[in-house]
């Protein structure tokens, strides 16, 4: 059997560290916006280039937080990808606007900066481009394409931490970008986290802010806000992890270049790598047309798949459920399945799981 990821992994590795970092909280007993979390958001700022980063609950709570924090509020339309996690679509609703889907590039998954032309109007006033599965979406293009019709940028980077476009990081592209360290993602806490990242002093301030009860000091609320910080036991376990992020990221495109080599003759769409992109591989994740009877045969053969994700977002029950006017996300919906791709991964298990590919794309 080879599961397609396997966490205990990591943390046998790193249970000696991680128990010592988790006894470091217990003995100061601060749980809540101490001083782990204060030197993890200055290590993630590091890591994306940017001056400032502000952790939060979740991944999404960062989304929310920071359109909240950009002033996106109702009677806005925001644009983001038609195929992506729910929540790159669903926090844009909690903000009280509009998302409106944009059609993806249909090679990298992330979204088609003139599809994004097309759905302009003049409501339209930020636009959420997702890294998906580790990808880089086009910054440069989109930062451009926000620049002439005076759009924020805020980027879902919760699948891309270490990826960058152009040399720069993924994080530094747009006004403000979100990162999750749900415990699947490149760097998982052991529960829930996520955080904000800006080079704008008043987003920041305003993310602060808000993810304390809208705080202006010593119980002054000046706004409405949320309840919604990083806890000290989280941002211990991730500063242990940040260590090896870089490591961790070398690993997995060192796994996808095996998988390339060794899947090419194959029926399948491969994941691509654009020039400008250091993809971080968060997912490896191929195409086949009967994704379905592949990823049967694969778990018939001891391999276990993911599919990320079975439904486009504008095709999700919550979002109405019937809508066909976006053919590459509905197409990538149909199509997609993942394979075990996590830095603990053996060479040896890659060529299993390629060796049993192709075993069932004959077998198909
Ligand atoms: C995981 C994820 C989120 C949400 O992060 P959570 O920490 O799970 O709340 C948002 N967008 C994308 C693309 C994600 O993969």
């Amino acid at each position: 059997m080879i599961p397609f990821i396997d966490l205990t992994r990591q943390h046998a590795a790193l249970r000696t560290e991680l128990l010592a970092a988790m006894a470091g909280v217990l003995d100061r007993s601060e749980f809540v916006l101490g001083g782990e979390g204060r030197v993890l958001e200055q290590e993630l700022a590091l890591t994306c280039g940017v001056r400032h980063a502000v952790g939060v609950a979740s991944g999404t709570d960062a989304l929310r937080l920071a359109l909240a924090a950009l002033g996106v509020g109702p009677g806005d339309e925001v644009l983001t990808p038609a195929f992506s996690f729910v929540a790159s679509a669903s926090t844009i609703v909690m903000a009280g606007a509009t998302p409106v889907f944009v059609d993806i590039d249909p090679a990298t998954y992330t979204l088609d900066v003139r599809a994004a032309e097309r759905a302009l109007t003049p409501r339209t006033r930020a636009i959420v481009p997702v890294h998906l599965y580790g990808h880089p979406a086009p910054m440069d293009a989109i930062v451009a394409f926000a620049g002439r019709h005076g759009l924020v940028v805020l980027e879902d980077a919760a699948q891309a931490i270490g990826a960058t476009w152009a040399g720069r990081p993924v994080g530094n592209w747009g006004d403000a970008a979100c990162v999750s360290f749900y415990p699947t993602k490149n760097l998982g806490a052991c529960g829930d986290g996520g955080m904000v990242l800006t080079d704008r002093d008043d987003v920041a301030e305003r993310v602060r802010r808000l993810r304390h009860h809208g705080d202006g000091g010593r119980y002054r609320h000046v706004e409405l806000g949320y309840a919604s910080r990083l806890d000290e036991l989280q941002a211990a376990v991730l500063r242990v992890k940040w260590r090896r992020l870089g490591e961790w990221t070398e690993r997995r495109r060192r796994l996808a270049a095996r998988y390339g080599d060794l899947l090419r003759d194959l029926p399948l769409g491969l994941p691509v790598e654009r020039r400008e992109a250091r993809h971080v591989y968060h997912l490896f994740t191929v195409r086949h047309a009967q994704r379905d009877a592949f990823a049967k045969a694969l778990a018939d053969l001891g391999v276990g798949t993911g599919v990320y994700y079975p439904l486009a977002v504008p095709n999700q029950p919550m979002f109405g459920g019937d809508e066909r006017r976006f053919p590459e996300a509905w197409r990538a919906a149909r199509e997609v399945l993942s394979l075990p791709c996590f830095a603990e991964l053996g060479d040896e298990e890659v060529d299993t799981v390629a060796a049993a590919a192709r075993k069932a794309c004959e077998a198909i």
